[in-house]
């Protein structure tokens, strides 16, 4: 078993085609299956190295390996074979109009009611006709002929999937400067390199069905594949998410901090019928990873959502397995207890730096009611302090002013840590320890 991720380099990688990368790579490592990169970037003008690079980095943040890479424009002379071939056999021809008449037939076809599909004038040109668009200097693009078959198979994500190619304009292969289209280079390369699933978004579907009669003309044949055609993410209400998507680049994602494993699940889970939980690797992702769970429905991105599942990987994650991001972002005070003190209140990793600031560094205390706090600052125990002792302290202040609640608590947060909210007191007040809360019920800037 072989599979392949496509990206055409044109363009940092977002959370769709993020997706569809993460269910190729689960389900090759799930099966064994060898997993391949594959650069496609026959459009040398839209087509970047920087993309390229930026794509491997992506897949390395996220922990996704490949086996091999294969950049189509190193393949340029194999694709040419493969258009000779058809050539020969008569399925490429060379076609002359321009894109300006094209447009213009199309829009002609529209006009009448009729689909805009190509006319094939090309093909019942004459010597003459020919010759002369020649001496004029124009260079020919190429055009594959369809069969009046039809092209069935069955895909993983939709069932049946059946087209008459009739219904298809006879696809460009090469265009006038010679390079050929993905239609061409793909089909050649999944042949070449022996690939066995293609999985990638539905927007291919009708590529498909014209890739599968073009693998037949190349002599191979599309029941070798297993096709499965995943819906494109939607955004909340359903709507389309190619406006948003360049805001969702892996990139930024990984600049704003979020945790690769945490967009692992959150798109790893998308679009799959049963919820499972966090998984803390991405070996024990793959273990609980079923494809066959993915249907036909389309899966609804959010980034609230996202953030959720940000921070509830946050919520399991162990000390050991976050140190290394924590030194990174310079956290260096926060140790496996204070770890496992605030992790449970985290969104993001970043959120860190206001627990350290509360317990190990300095913060403007926030006094309302003097009288109170006057109070409280008596009844604060001595050290050495426990969990025990928020319990204990609140307990006594309680019996003394007939406070409860939040008119107890709330204060007593505001003084020691500036806020209004924040991890359990109980468990933050022995990290501020007895003299920190001491300035900070005095109203010192501690
Ligand atoms: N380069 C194509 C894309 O990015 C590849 C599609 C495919 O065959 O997987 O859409």
């Amino acid at each position: 078993m072989k599979l392949r991720f496509a990206p055409s380099p044109t363009g940092n990688l977002h959370v769709g085609n993020a997706r569809t990368l993460l269910l190729n790579w689960l389900y090759a490592k799930k099966k064994g299956a060898e997993f391949i990169l594959r650069f496609d970037d026959t459009d040398l003008e839209r087509s970047k190295d920087e993309y390229a690079e930026q794509i491997k980095q992506d897949m390395a943040w996220l922990g996704l390996d490949y086996d091999a890479v294969i950049k189509q424009s190193d393949r340029l002379k194999v694709y040419q074979e493969a258009a000779e071939k058809l050539k020969q056999s008569g399925r490429l021809y060379p076609c002359y109009e321009t894109k300006h008449e094209l447009d213009f037939k199309r829009k002609r076809q529209l006009s009448q009611g009729r689909p805009p599909i190509y006319d094939r004038a090309a093909l019942r040109l004459s010597a003459d006709e020919v010759a002369a668009f020649e001496a004029e200097g124009r260079i020919p693009h190429w055009r594959f002929q369809l069969e009046d078959v039809t092209i069935t198979w069955q895909d993983g994500a939709h069932g049946e999937l059946s087209f008459d190619a009739k219904h298809f304009s006879d696809p460009i292969l090469i265009r006038e400067n010679g390079a050929p289209v993905y239609t061409l280079s793909g089909v050649v390369d999944d042949l070449d390199l022996g690939i066995t699933h293609i999985i990638r978004g539905d927007d291919h579907i009708s590529n498909t069905a014209i890739q599968i009669h073009l693998m037949e003309a190349l002599g191979g044949r599309g029941e070798d594949f297993v096709f499965v055609h995943l819906p494109l993410l939607t955004g909340a209400d359903g709507e389309g998410l190619s406006k948003r998507l360049g805001s969702l680049g892996l990139k930024d994602l990984k600049e704003e901090n979020y945790e690769a494993m945490a967009l692992v699940n959150y798109l790893g889970q998308l679009g799959n019928s049963e919820e499972s939980d966090i998984s803390l690797s991405l070996k024990d992702f793959i273990a609980s990873f079923d494809l066959s769970k993915f249907g036909k429905s389309s899966p609804k991105f959010s980034q609230e959502d996202l953030l959720r599942a940000n921070g509830k990987f946050l919520q399991v994650v162990p000390f050991e397995q976050i140190k290394g991001r924590l030194d990174d972002l310079g956290f260096t005070k926060t140790t496996k207890a204070f770890w496992e003190t605030i992790q449970g209140n985290l969104t993001l990793l970043t959120d860190v730096k206001e627990y350290e600031e509360i317990c190990f560094s300095t913060i403007t205390p926030k006094i309302e009611e003097h009288d109170f706090i006057e109070q409280a600052k008596e009844a604060l125990p001595k050290a050495p302090w426990n969990e025990e002792t928020w319990v204990q302290w609140t307990s006594a202040l309680k019996s003394q002013t007939g406070r409860k609640g939040k008119a107890l608590f709330m204060p007593l947060r505001q003084a020691l840590t500036g806020e209004d909210h924040g991890p359990e007191m109980k468990k933050l007040l022995p990290f501020i320890g007895y003299e920190k809360a001491l300035k900070r019920l005095n109203g010192n800037r501690e």
